[in-house]
């Protein structure tokens, strides 16, 4: 399949990805029909022309309905999310989730939607595959015999499950990647949603703004991630709407650091050095988590390459633009 010739609609087109999905299909020439997202469109992170911007519910069947209408193509972007914080404390309504992929998949398959992609998460992966620091990293089987992130991966393995089964017994063609921790700008920094990298930049600008020059960090610092620029996400996200791969599949960066190292790297773009302050109490997540390349490699020929240090400049910048354009209102 080719976007190029597909009516789109994006779910949750008002956040993050959403927002730069969006934009990017626009800059590609596609026919993005409709964005949708549950917060009032005032409060989108982008808000882009050409496109009817629709403020609705989605885990409502009837805004499903009208969501997916005249459409060919449903990217399902919509979640309850946020980082660790979050996602430990909110359990309940992040599994509550579940209601707007089973709606939009009954609204999509009744429409007769040509294609769905579903955002999955690396959460979905079973824990105790990542207690060590010392990773060995993510394959796809790894997600089975089945012990997710509580809450809100569970809610991903089972919505994936359900990818799967309606496009078995239904013939609707459902695409899902596995997402791997994706920042950029244009998303959440502040406010408890927000995740680590955008954390980190906010805080270390504030300790230097404020001439305070400490951090609290979460956890030891030792726990190891990977994190993926947004553009490598829009751009593996359409690779593999347009693909013919029917598993859920990684889409994350290959490049493992620890927290104190994306520390190191923010300190260095903003030219401090901070005391670090380790909150052995706050939630930190599994020790060590990274994105196993080799499927997506050999299925696409590709994998995301934007450099952390690359992606967290652009970042730092942005989020300081934020924290600057606050200070000005106040
Ligand atoms: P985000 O919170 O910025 O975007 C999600 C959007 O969904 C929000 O704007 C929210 O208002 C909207 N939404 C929530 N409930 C809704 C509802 N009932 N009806 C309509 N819209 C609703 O998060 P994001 O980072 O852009 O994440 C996009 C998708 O990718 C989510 O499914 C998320 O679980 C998944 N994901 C993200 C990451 C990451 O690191 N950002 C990692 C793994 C998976």
């Amino acid at each position: 399949m080719n976007l190029s010739n597909q009516k789109v609609v994006v779910c949750g087109g008002g956040g993050f990805i959403g927002g730069h999905l969006v934009g990017q299909l626009l800059r590609d020439g596609v026919d993005v029909i409709r964005s949708i997202d549950v917060k009032p469109v005032r409060d989108w992170y982008q808000v882009h022309t050409g496109v009817e911007n629709v403020s609705a519910d989605l885990k409502e069947i009837d805004a499903c309905h009208a969501a997916v209408r005249g459409a060919d193509v449903v990217f399902n972007l919509a979640a309850d999310m946020g980082g660790m914080g979050f996602i430990e404390n909110n359990k309940a309504l992040c599994m509550l989730s579940v209601l707007i992929n089973t709606h939009l998949l009954l609204a999509a398959k009744s429409a007769k939607i040509s294609r769905y992609f579903f955002s999955s998460s690396a959460c979905v992966y079973n824990a105790e595959k990542q207690t060590s620091p010392d990773v060995v990293a993510l394959k796809e089987s790894d997600a089975y015999p089945a012990l997710a992130e509580d809450g809100y991966g569970w809610e991903k393995l089972f919505s994936e499950r359900m990818c799967r089964h309606f496009e078995e017994d239904y013939g609707l063609q459902c695409r899902v990647a596995r997402y791997h921790n994706v920042y950029g700008p244009d998303g959440t920094w502040t406010g408890g949603r927000e995740k680590a990298p955008a954390a980190i930049c906010r805080k270390v600008l504030e300790a230097k703004m404020s001439g305070k020059h400490e951090i609290e960090i979460w956890g030891d610092g030792e726990q190891t991630r990977s994190f993926m620029y947004i553009d490598d996400c829009v751009k593996g996200s359409r690779m593999i709407l347009e693909s013919e791969i029917h598993e859920p599949i990684n889409l994350g960066s290959s490049e493992l650091v620890s927290i104190n190292q994306l520390v190191d790297i923010v300190e260095d773009l903003a030219g401090v050095k901070l005391k670090r302050n380790y909150n052995l109490n706050a939630p930190r997540g599994v020790n060590g988590r990274n994105s196993d390349n080799t499927l997506i490699k050999a299925k696409l020929g590709w994998e995301p390459s934007i450099t952390l240090r690359d992606g967290l400049s652009k970042t730092y910048a942005w989020i300081e633009s934020q924290i600057e354009a606050v200070a000005a209102v106040r």
